[in-house]
């Protein structure tokens, strides 16, 4: 019989008349011929009313305490749920995290899910009841209760639905699905059906927020079909799977993270280590650090910047300042009044013109870009926040993200088959044995391409636009871009593209910087770029410093680098590449699949 996970979040479950509802629902999927395992919220707000208790109580809260508390929330919602299924003359049962057997790591509060036993969830589903999880929740190995951070019902449900090798998993909300872009910003926003798990990973972190991340990375791992819809019509909403919303689509969406703050470490030594430094003593701090962005520097010199949640920016600054003492650099700079626009597309990386397209939309809209990080299948630049919703509106507009695009797929909503639905139970067991692990894929050497670096970039709208149409026009592919901030007004934007395209671009970057506000051009016409991919870089932050710890002992220096939720990117000199693979690959090999 089909398996079928319902969650319902907290704003599904806030009243009785929503339990009762939703408590219709999953009777009825029963009735239709499924076995049903509901996963449930909270009510409400309830998690922030307990959160506010605490505070009430103390502003050091034991974290075991705090998790004690907060798992209260959902144990009420499935006890009433479960009520309003008996209401209704079905049966079910309600289970905490401990009682179904979610076993998670001891890091209370942000707990990681390790194994999850399946059998008595089967035994009360093959007696034909509804089963109901409490989410968010785990036990750790001495029973102590443990929650997954917020928003961490979306993970049990998810994790749920792969041990279970559920047919579908539907999450719940009051927003009917994901959309190009946050309706709330713009109007003109368009539904999406489809929408691939890439992008949605990529997205959440960009500010899409629509699904706890940790869910996505675990439904990329195991191929869990999700559909998030709204619970208060029958109105279909958005398939994640591994499939985009069309096949050669170059742009399926656009974020906008609003509250970024910009750190710059000046005057670094360019040799290996510095960002290694600077790094870890974030992460000590355990702020997560967002667009990174170092570029090539001159004389021995290089500026390091990047970008953190403006929330966190003073805790940043003290620990920056640190690393600059530490690195004798010449000073830290910042502005909390940035925000960042990024679009995001499975198609993009097969696909010339695309930042061509998004750098002049921003030129035509008057937007000066500050900074900006490329990866395959996603483009952010950094621009003041005053210019953000604008950016925003012009790169939609551009990438006609309010139209459906030719050639969209009609999607299969009520049985998505897993693209690579594994039989084999015993090996998705051993792989659950620490289910949310680090997994990396891919280490990946490419010694095919050159850098170009555009040094003295005017502070103006319109010349990373004029540069990309000229490079586009050439008919030279763009791979990695990265323009890092620029000190009194001039900013480094450097690129890379295939070997056999150096001589033609350096030329034809030579000739135009002439008549721009900007120049002179370098460049090193053999670099090596290496690419580590896997499941779970953001939420590991470690990731990033880890390739930085094995490329400083390997004594290679870091040209440029980019970092997203699926791949970290960095380009060394040419002649480092093999030893630059080496070095990762023995760094991550506990990592590897
Ligand atoms: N109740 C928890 C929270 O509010 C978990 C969840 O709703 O997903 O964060
Ligand atoms: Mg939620």
């Amino acid at each position: 019989m089909p398996l079928i996970v319902q969650k319902f979040g907290g704003t599904s479950v806030a009243d009785s008349q929503k339990i009762l509802a939703a408590a219709r629902r999953a009777v009825r999927t029963q009735q239709e011929g499924n076995q049903v395992v509901m996963v449930v919220s909270a009510m409400g707000h309830n998690t922030d009313l307990l959160i506010d208790l605490a505070n009430q109580i103390t502003d050091q809260a034991p974290a075991r305490e705090m998790d004690m508390l907060l798992s209260t929330g959902e144990q009420v919602s499935v006890a009433l749920m479960a009520m309003a299924i008996h209401s209704l003359g079905h049966e079910a049962i309600s289970l905490t995290g401990a009682q179904i057997g979610i076993k998670t790591d001891s890091t209370h509060t942000k707990a990681r899910i390790q194994s999850i036993s399946t059998d008595r969830v089967r035994r009360a589903l093959d007696e034909g009841k509804i089963v109901i999880a409490a989410g968010f929740q785990g036990i750790d190995e001495d029973f102590n209760i443990t929650t997954l951070g917020r928003g961490g019902s979306d993970t049990t449900a998810v994790a749920l639905a792969a041990v279970l090798q559920a047919d579908a998993c539907e999450i719940y909300t009051d927003v009917d699905g994901v959309y190009t872009t946050d309706p709330r910003v713009l109007p003109e926003a368009r539904h999406i059906k489809r929408v691939s798990y890439d992008e949605m990973l990529e997205l959440a972190s960009l500010g899409a927020g629509v699904m706890h991340n940790r869910s996505i990375e675990f439904a990329k791992k195991f191929t869990v079909p999700i559909h998030v819809r709204t619970s208060f019509s029958d109105a279909l909403g958005t398939m994640i799977t591994a499939l985009p919303e069309a096949e050669d689509q170059p742009v399926g969406g656009a974020a906008l993270a609003k509250n970024e703050a910009r750190v710059t470490i000046l005057g670094v030594p360019d040799k290996p280590g510095t960002s290694l430094t600077i790094f870890s003593k974030i992460a000590e701090k355990a702020i997560s650090v967002d667009m990174i962005v170092q570029n090539v520097g001159a004389d021995g010199i290089a500026d390091v910047s990047f970008t953190v949640l403006k929330d966190d920016l003073r805790a940043t600054l003290k620990a920056a300042e640190e690393a600059a003492r530490e690195l004798k650099a010449e000073g830290v700079g910042h502005d909390d009044d940035v925000a960042k626009v990024s679009v995001v597309g499975l198609g993009m990386a097969r696909q010339t013109g695309v930042a061509r397209r998004m750098f002049r939309a921003l030129a035509d809209a008057g937007v000066n870009i500050l900074m900006i990080s490329t990866s395959e299948i996603k483009i952010s630049v950094l621009v003041a926040r005053p210019q953000a919703a604008a950016a925003l509106r012009a790169v939609h507009q551009a990438f006609a993200l309010e139209k459906p695009p030719a050639g969209a797929a009609a999607v299969d909503y009520t049985k998505t088959p897993r693209a690579a639905r594994t039989s084999d139970v015993v090996a998705i067991v051993s792989r659950l044995q620490k289910m949310e692990e680090l997994t990396i894929d891919v280490i990946a050497l490419d010694e095919s391409q050159a850098r170009l670096t555009v040094s003295g970039v005017a502070d103006q709208p319109g010349i990373a636009a004029a540069i990309f149409e000229a490079v586009a026009d050439g008919g030279i592919f763009v791979d990695m871009i990265v323009q890092s901030f620029g000190r009194e007004g001039k900013a480094k934007l450097s690129f890379t593209v295939p070997q056999a395209q150096y001589k033609q671009c350096h030329e034809l970057l030579d000739k135009l910087v002439g008549g721009m506000k900007c120049g002179p051009v370098s460049g090193n016409a053999q670099v090596a770029k290496l690419s580590v991919s896997g499941i779970g870089l953001r939420s590991h932050t470690e990731v990033a410093i880890r390739a930085f710890r094995c490329l400083t002992e390997a004594g290679i220096n870091v040209a440029m680098i980019n970092t997203s939720e699926v791949r970290v990117n960095v380009v060394v000199e040419g002649s480092h590449g093999q030893k630059a693979l080496a070095a990762l690959q023995k760094a991550f090999a506990d990592a590897r699949q």
